[in-house]
C-alpha cells in the first residue's frame, strides 16, 4: 500500500519494531508521573542509533540517515504510536542548520547532536508573543566582540534535558536594527535561569518540561550568531515546514494505534451478550476512525514525495500545513472516539486512549495552531490559486 519501495519499508519495519518496544512500558511510566530513569532511557537512545533512526532527518556528510522526507514521516509515523514521549529518543536535530552553520558550530553543535551526544531545546515563544512570532520583545544588542541577549521565553519543550537553546531576539542596535536573529546558547550559561515549571496537561516527565526561562544579560561571543543578522525568521520558518510535517506524521501513528487498540477492543468486549463492534453507533465510530485515517496519511504521504520530489518551497508551506491541520484535527476526533468506545476505561490512565485523548490536544496548538495553518493555506490558496497546493 502507498507505493512504497523496499528501503522505505525496511525503514519503517524498524521504526515500528522499535515502537512496539516502548508500548509495553507506558503505563508503568505513565504511573510514575512520567519519568524514565535516566540509565532505560539512555537504553532506549542507543536503541534508536542503533536500529538506523536517529538524526534521520540530517545529511549524511555530517553523520545524520540523510533520509527522504517520506522516510522521515514513516519514522515518525511509528514515534506516534507510543504515549509518553518514551519514542522522543528518535531525535530530529535542527536540518536546518548544516546550511547555515559556520564550519566551527558544525563541529559543536551540529555534528554531536547528530552523534545524539547533545541536545537542543527552542526559546522563541513568550508571554506575548506565541502565533505571532514577530511580537517578540527579546532582544539581541551587539557589544564589541560579543551579543548581550534579554528576554523570557515561554514553553521551553525539553529545556530541562537539553544542554543547548536556540535563543530568538530583535536586534537593537547595527544596521539591522529591529529584525529578526538567532543564537546558540550553552546551557547552562550565566544570565539563563527557570523563572517557573507550570503543569502541563500530559504527564511526559521531568526530561520533557516546559518552563518560562529567562535570559538576563546572557553574553554570548558573536561566533555564536547562527547565519546572518536578520535572518532569524527564515530559520523559524524551514523549521516550521518540518515540523508540520512531523507532527502530521505522529498524528496518524497515534490514531494508526488507537484504532487498532479500539477494534480489538470492541471485537473482546461483551455487553448485552455481544461484542460491542457487532452495535452500529460502534461500528460507526471504528469506520469513520480508519477513514478518516486513511485520508490523513495520503495527504501526508502526498506532501513528503512533493518535498523529495523539489515542490515549489511556497507550495510546500501551504502543504505542510495541510498535512498538519488535517492530521491533528483527525487524531483529535479518533481519541475522542477511542475513549468512547473503551467506556469507562477510556478514562483510566492505565489505558491508551486516556492518554491520547490528553496528549495529542497540543497537536492543535503548537508548530503554529490550527486557525494559523487555516490561514496560511487560505493565504496561499488566494496567492498561488487551489489547483496548485492540492
Ligand atoms: C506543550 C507546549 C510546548 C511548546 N514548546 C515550545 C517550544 O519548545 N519552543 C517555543 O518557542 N514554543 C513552544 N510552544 C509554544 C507554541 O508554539 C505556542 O503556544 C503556539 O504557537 C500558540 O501560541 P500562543 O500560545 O501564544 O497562543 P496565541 O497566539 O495567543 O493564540 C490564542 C488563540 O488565538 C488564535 N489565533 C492567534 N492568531 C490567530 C490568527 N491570525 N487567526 C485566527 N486565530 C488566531 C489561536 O489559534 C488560539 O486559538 C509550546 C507550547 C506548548 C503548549
Amino acid at each position: 500500500m502507498y507505493g512504497l519501495s523496499k528501503e522505505d519499508l525496511d525503514i519503517q519495519a524498524k521504526a515500528r519494531l522499535f515502537a512496539d518496544e516502548l508500548i509495553p512500558l507506558e503505563a508503568a511510566v505513565e504511573m510514575a508521573g512520567g519519568e524514565v530513569p535516566a540509565e532505560q532511557e539512555a537504553l532506549h537512545k542507543a536503541r534508536a542509533i542503533e536500529l538506523g533512526l536517529y538524526a534521520s532527518n540530517m545529511p549524511q556528510d555530517v553523520g545524520g540517515g540523510g533520509c527522504t522526507s517520506l522516510q522521515q514521516v514513516l519514522i515518525q509515523e511509528q514515534v506516534g504510536r507510543v504515549t509518553n514521549a518514551l519514542a522522543w529518543v528518535v531525535a530530529t536535530p535542527p536540518s536546518w542548520l548544516p546550511d547555515v552553520a559556520t564550519p566551527d558550530q558544525i563541529e559543536r553543535y551540529v555534528k554531536p547532536s547528530t552523534r545524539g551526544e547533545r541536545d537542543e531545546c527552542y526559546a522563541i515563544t513568550e508571554e506575548g508573543a506565541g502565533s505571532d512570532v514577530d511580537a517578540i520583545d527579546a532582544t539581541a544588542r551587539r557589544d564589541g566582540d560579543d551579543y548581550l541577549l534579554n528576554g523570557t521565553k515561554w514553553h521551553v519543550t525539553s529545556f530541562n534535558a537539553a544542554d543547548y537553546a536556540f535563543f530568538q531576539g530583535k536586534l537593537t542596535n547595527g544596521e539591522h536594527a529591529g529584525e529578526h536573529a538567532m543564537f546558540l546558547v550553552d546551557l547552562p550559561s550565566p544570565g539563563v535561569r527557570v523563572v517557573r515549571i507550570p503543569a502541563y496537561m500530559h504527564t511526559l516527565g521531568h526530561a520533557h518540561q516546559h518552563p518560562i526561562v529567562a535570559f538576563e544579560d546572557v553574553r554570548v561571543p558573536a561566533a555564536q550568531l547562527v547565519g546572518a543578522e536578520g535572518d532569524g525568521m527564515s530559520f523559524a520558518y524551514e523549521w516550521f515546514r518540518f515540523e508540520r510535517l512531523m507532527v502530521a506524521a505522529r498524528c496518524l501513528g497515534a490514531a494508526d494505534r488507537l484504532v487498532a487498540e479500539m477494534t480489538a477492543f470492541a471485537q473482546e468486549r461483551i455487553v448485552q451478550g455481544r461484542p460491542i463492534v457487532e452495535f452500529g453507533a460502534v461500528q460507526a465510530m471504528l469506520a469513520d476512525s480508519l477513514t478518516e485515517l486513511f485520508a490523513a496519511r495520503s495527504l501526508t504521504y502526498e506532501t513528503a514525495r512533493g518535498i523529495d520530489a523539489g515542490a515549489d518551497v511556497k507550495v510546500q508551506h501551504a502543504q505542510c500545513s495541510m498535512a498538519k491541520l488535517g492530521a491533528s484535527e483527525m487524531a483529535g476526533r479518533v481519541a475522542d472516539r477511542a475513549v468512547q468506545v473503551f467506556g469507562g476505561r477510556g478514562y483510566m490512565r492505565e489505558y491508551a486512549a486516556e492518554r491520547f485523548f490528553r496528549e495529542l490536544r497540543v497537536e492543535r496548538i503548537w508548530e503554529g495552531t490550527s486557525e494559523v495553518q487555516r490561514a496560511i493555506i487560505a493565504d496561499q490558496m488566494v496567492k498561488r490559486g487551489p489547483g496548485r497546493l492540492a
